[in-house]
């Protein structure tokens, strides 16, 4: 089968920063041919300014906004004590939301539909990059093999084309940090999870974030639960019901009813190339980001604005290394900040303890500060 025939660039994968890609290049009149498992995808995303603001670059913030639940207010409360300790309260105006991450995908599929853009309902399988003028070659689980000049590696922090940059490695045993997560209704908990806030609920090794979101008419909670691996002797799903159980305002996230699903945490890293041969890396592919700043999704944004905008002003190769080489420095210092922030929320005993104390006596403030740089850019 000669898939790429008449087409420009080959994307991998087919979530948010395939999609994503595919679209810019597509605006961009490129045409495109996107291998991947078709995707669905669960749970929301916290979308801070950044990421709106990239969206809007796009010409997709309508879209988007369509589907957005405004959260004006960050709590940041004590596990242990249950009470808050400092609260950041913003303007319903400031974009700041709760999304479903299944709007956010069929926003993208939304405006590819009219664009030079075909999609395979496959996996890649191998792929030999080609030096100097030689083609990439594509090896697909149906046997088929593409020959491509250029190739976007969008398939994840353990995709094949991110190893063919970083050097092939063996299976990494499982790491420290896991997070549970579960999408519940909102009419199954406590009202007060109903409230458009963002709550981080800081333990002792562990913390627990949790918003609204709306998807098909339905309010929905975003729990996300994150705790060092084999902290308790009990399975982790047991753990988190018997810290719920007992908690005098968490209690209800205790349902037995509640599904909560198992991810891991892994050190992450930012890689500082993101280019071979004819191989790009763009989201998180190319940088993994810690939880812990909710900016995953909107790094993929930026990846993806940032390479529209340098369509706009060279060829595809060169739109390419200039995205690659401004988005790897660009990510660096967020990564650091997100690592940073993990290290903080993930403080045991009488650190966490200090902690807790300090901001109670700093107020939201210097939280404030501390994303301002990741939401607006550093300060000239
Ligand atoms: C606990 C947790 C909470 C998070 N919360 C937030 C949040 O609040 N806000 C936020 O902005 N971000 C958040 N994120 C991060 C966010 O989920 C990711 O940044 C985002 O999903 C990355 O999208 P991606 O398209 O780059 O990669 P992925 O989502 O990893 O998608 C990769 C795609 O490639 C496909 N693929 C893999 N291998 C192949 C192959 N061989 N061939 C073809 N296709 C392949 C996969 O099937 C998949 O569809 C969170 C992440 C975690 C773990």
């Amino acid at each position: 089968m000669d898939h790429n025939a008449s087409h420009d660039i080959i994307i991998i994968g087919r979530n948010i920063a395939g999609l994503g890609a595919a679209y810019a290049l597509g605006m961009a009149g490129y045409s495109v041919l996107i291998i991947g498992p078709e995707t669905r995808l669960y749970g929301g995303f916290q979308l801070a300014p950044n990421g709106f603001s990239a969206m809007e670059t796009l010409g997709l913030r309508q879209g988007i906004d369509a589907g957005a639940l405004t959260v004006n207010a960050i709590q940041l409360k004590s596990l242990e004590r249950a009470e808050t300790l400092a609260e950041i309260s913003y303007d319903d105006t400031l974009p700041y939301a709760g999304i479903s991450r299944q709007h956010i995908l069929e926003c993208f599929l939304a405006a590819l539909k009219n664009l030079p853009v075909t999609m395979i309902d496959s996996s890649l399988k191998a792929l030999h990059l080609g030096h100097g003028s030689a083609q990439n070659r594509l090896l697909l689980e149906t046997g088929d093999i593409i020959s491509a000049p250029l190739v976007i590696g969008a398939d994840g922090p353990a995709g094949i084309c991110r190893a063919a940059i970083t050097g092939y490695q063996p299976e990494q045993a499982a790491t420290d940090h896991l997070a549970m997560r579960a999408e519940i209704l909102a009419s199954a908990l406590a009202n007060s999870f109903s409230n458009p806030v963002c709550q981080l609920w800081l333990g002792r090794g562990s913390h627990f974030v949790c918003y609204p979101f709306t998807h098909q008419g339905q309010l929905l909670v975003n729990a996300v639960y994150c705790m060092k691996r084999g902290a308790t002797s009990s399975s982790t799903s047991a753990a988190i019901q018997q810290i719920f159980s007992r908690h005098p305002v968490l209690s209800s996230f205790a349902d037995d009813n509640i599904v909560w699903q198992e991810t891991d945490l892994p050190d992450c890293e930012s890689l500082p190339v993101w280019q071979r041969g004819g191989l790009t890396l763009i989201g998180d592919a190319a940088h993994q980001m810690p939880p812990h700043l909710a900016q995953g999704a909107g790094q993929v944004f930026e990846d993806i604005a940032c390479l529209s905008n340098c369509l706009k002003q060279a060829p595809v190769e060169q739109a390419l290394r200039d995205m690659a080489r401004i988005r790897s420095h660009d990510v660096t210092a967020i990564m650091q900040k997100a690592r940073q922030s993990g290290s903080v929320m993930r403080l045991d005993g009488l650190s966490a303890r200090l902690r807790n104390n300090f901001i109670k006596i700093a107020g939201g403030e210097f939280v404030e500060d501390w994303l301002r740089s990741v939401w607006y850019g550093p300060k000239e």
